[in-house]
């Protein structure tokens, strides 16, 4: 006899009949770990719920948006004060420039300040596909540089050895993009300057743009080495091109001027003087709602509808909720909560190295800020190669001596750990208590 379902077992096969794979996006199917995913009915603090009302201590945090942990009160209220006003107006809102302030104040340090203006969109897709088609109209050049590994998210120009739920899928890229649009992306290995010179030595006059992750953590995390993105920004700038930094993932989350702000300020070594020519943003901008960014230098950024022959427009783009969930997070998001989010990371971090020490996994601890996850090899990877020749296997008995243990972490070993602010010492516990275990099923 069969064992009866679970009520997440019924929540999936009900939507596996109406929803392909039953999910809205493919790393939630459990493709890479096994096992019924979990369907959540309530996110809360450092909590979620499953629809068998089971809590779960979360290190997936929405992936990303979540620093104040879930449905921060203050959000919540900004969110149904603008909600009670109207939905949607398709038109601008005096919210839309507020934002767009803060972004632009946030994002500088000294008298650097790359965020001239910004263009509100709905997704982080939608951002970076909308930078790209940008620095092609500006430049007049055609071909584009990205990172194997980086993943920005699925705009058909982007998908090539891209990371997150195309490297958890072990696909080269995706069907359905022609070989025309492949062949305007230049796919280089990570931190690889040679190669950079060497496409631009070969290309020069064709390249529009190089696209980086700020610190790329869709490959599990991977913190560019010491200069590289100073290093991109002077070479494109000899050569005539822009450079992007896709800080959807990193942008106020690693700290109040996301990736960028790290390495201008010097808490990055090595990293200062330089200043991207586009940034697109995602994620906690919208605080828990679809909202996400590009901005950079106003003389580029005009160069979109309607002042300039760049087009791109959004029904929803600005939606007022939406905005309003962002400026309540961006005004939470203090220097308190950013040294909370670090002794979080720390201690987290920390604690699930010495279990996997104590059990003999060899490992590296991957940083970026407050991002972190673990790759299983014995040296630190350095390209999305070398990500990929871990032991993988070892992840997904991790990962469900966690989930039983209440512990929900990202179910691929190419996606980074997010902690909130919210994690307090009882969430903190919950974790290190279930680590032995896991690290020993990790170890077999
Ligand atoms: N860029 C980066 C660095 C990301 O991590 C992501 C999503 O994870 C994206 C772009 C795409 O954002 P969205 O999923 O909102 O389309």
């Amino acid at each position: 006899m069969s064992a009866p379902q679970s009520a997440n077992d019924q929540a999936f096969a009900r939507a596996k009949a109406s929803i392909p794979g039953g999910v809205n996006s493919p790393v939630r199917a459990y493709g890479s770990v096994g096992g019924t995913p979990r369907f959540l009915v309530k996110a809360l603090g450092s909590s979620v719920w499953d629809t068998e009302g089971r809590e779960y201590v979360d290190l997936v945090a929405s992936w990303g948006p979540a620093i104040l942990g879930h449905a921060h009160p203050a959000v919540v209220e900004a969110v149904q004060k603008a909600a009670a006003e109207g939905l949607s107006f398709g038109a601008s809102t005096p919210g839309e420039t507020e934002l767009a302030e803060i972004v632009r104040e946030r994002v500088s340090f000294g008298d650097q300040r790359p965020i001239g203006k910004l263009r509100l969109v709905s997704t982080g897709t939608e951002a970076t596909m909308t930078a790209i088609r940008l620095a092609r109209g500006y430049t007049g050049r055609d071909l584009l540089v990205k990172f194997a590994g980086h993943y920005h998210g699925h705009s058909d120009s982007l998908l090539a050895e891209a990371g997150s739920g195309v490297a958890t899928l072990a696909l080269p890229g995706s069907a359905g993009i022609t070989a025309e649009t492949a062949a305007q992306t230049l796919v280089l290995p990570y931190n690889d300057l040679d190669a950079v010179r060497r496409a631009f030595d070969e290309h020069s006059e064709r390249i529009a743009g190089v696209i980086v992750e700020a610190a790329a953590a869709n490959m599990g995390v991977l913190a560019p080495d010491r200069g590289f993105n100073r290093a991109l920004a002077s070479i494109t700038k000899q050569n005539g091109a822009l450079l992007i930094v896709d800080e959807v993932l990193t942008g106020f989350r690693v700290g109040r001027a996301g990736w960028w702000g790290l390495e201008a300020s010097r808490v990055v070594p090595d990293g200062a003087g330089w200043e991207p020519d586009l940034i697109t943003f995602g994620k906690v901008i919208g605080g828990g709602m679809p909202l996400a960014a590009l901005g950079g230098r106003a003389e580029i950024m005009d160069f979109l509808a309607p002042l300039g022959p760049v087009y791109q427009a959004g029904t929803l783009s600005g939606n007022p909720v939406a905005v309003a969930a962002g400026i309540a997070t961006l005004r939470l998001a203090d220097p308190a909560v950013y040294s909370r989010l670090d002794e979080v990371a720390d201690l987290i971090a920390r604690e699930t190295s010495s279990a996997l020490t104590a059990e003999g996994v060899a490992h590296t601890v991957q940083r970026a800020g407050n991002l972190f996850s673990f790759a299983f090899s014995e040296s630190a990877p350095r390209n999305y190669d070398d990500v990929r020749s871990q032991q993988t296997w070892r992840y997904p008995a991790f990962f469900h001596a966690m989930l039983d243990a209440g512990v929900n972490l990202p179910p691929s070993v190419f996606e980074a750990w997010f902690v909130t602010a919210a994690h307090d010492d009882r969430a903190i516990s919950r974790i290190v208590d279930a680590l032995p275990a896991a690290a020993r099923a990790a170890a077999t």
